[in-house]
């Protein structure tokens, strides 16, 4: 029985002020049906993570080096200091403004997992790749890269979210169908890599245009276990509708 996992994204929104101003709000109505969680500035990270008593509090990137000559980025000893549990890698967005590819995405997670950090890999198609139908190809090598040379028990401890790139901010979501469709090649690419037990116990979320009216036709397919959510997450009461939709 996998438990689902329902993570806002973010992005570069809230100051720590509110980021503290919406857990406070959001913190109180997270219930056991899910695991619930916000993607927080690095500024934030460490405010949200003292206070969230039942949210988790995830990183939005971080760099596969420990220290040295890398302006700008924080390491994962960085993020281990201040007890964040989670790190979304791979998003598009780092994939397509700031050179992220599956060789770094990999070595991102390698670093991760050594240290404790369950990572959030992301991975999704293009409009261009999906009018090709190309949908499954992609998938199934990102999936080869970003997760190559993990062990399975690692494996099957991910979070991996599908984000079809055309589907990110467009309000233009995915149909359960195609999410599920999708979801489901993203397992069985985990299956072929790394065996059933990691496959039946990964947890792969849809994220694109995620939304409290949309949010329970997902969680209802067999391969979806929940959400990463840009746009609905950042607003209290979007995202305690989104708790509520998901009891
Ligand atoms: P939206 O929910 O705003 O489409 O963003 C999805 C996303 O990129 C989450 O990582």
């Amino acid at each position: 029985m996998r438990k689902p996992i329902i993570v806002g994204n973010w992005k570069m929104n809230k100051t720590i002020a509110e980021a503290v101003e919406f857990i406070k709000a959001v913190d109180p109505a997270c219930h056991d049906g899910a695991t619930y969680g916000v993607a927080t500035s690095f500024l934030a990270l460490n405010e949200a993570n003292k206070l969230a008593k039942n949210l988790i509090v995830a990183a939005e990137n971080c760099h596969f080096a420990d220290s040295g000559a890398f302006t700008g980025e924080v390491s994962v000893p960085m993020l281990e200091e201040i007890g964040v549990k989670y790190c979304i890698i791979g998003h598009s967005e780092r994939r397509q403004m700031f050179g992220d590819t599956d060789e770094t995405v990999n070595k991102k997670a390698k670093r991760l997992i050594e240290a404790g950090i369950t990572p959030i890999v992301c991975i999704g198609e293009s409009e261009a790749q999906f009018d090709a139908g190309e949908t499954e190809k992609v998938i199934r090598e990102q999936l080869s890269g970003s997760l190559a040379d993990l062990c399975p028990k690692c494996v099957s401890e991910l979070v991996i979210a599908y984000e079809p790139i055309w589907a990110i901010g467009t309000g233009k979501s995915a149909t359960k169908e195609i999410a599920q469709n999708c979801c489901h090649i993203v397992r069985d690419q985990v299956r072929v890599m790394y065996g059933d037990e990691a496959a039946d116990k990964v947890r792969v979320q849809y994220g694109g245009s995620v939304k409290p009216e949309n949010i329970a036709e997902y969680m209802a397919m067999e391969d979806i276990d929940g959400a990463l959510i840009g746009g609905a997450s950042l607003k209290i009461d979007s995202f305690k509708e989104l708790i509520e939709k998901t009891r």
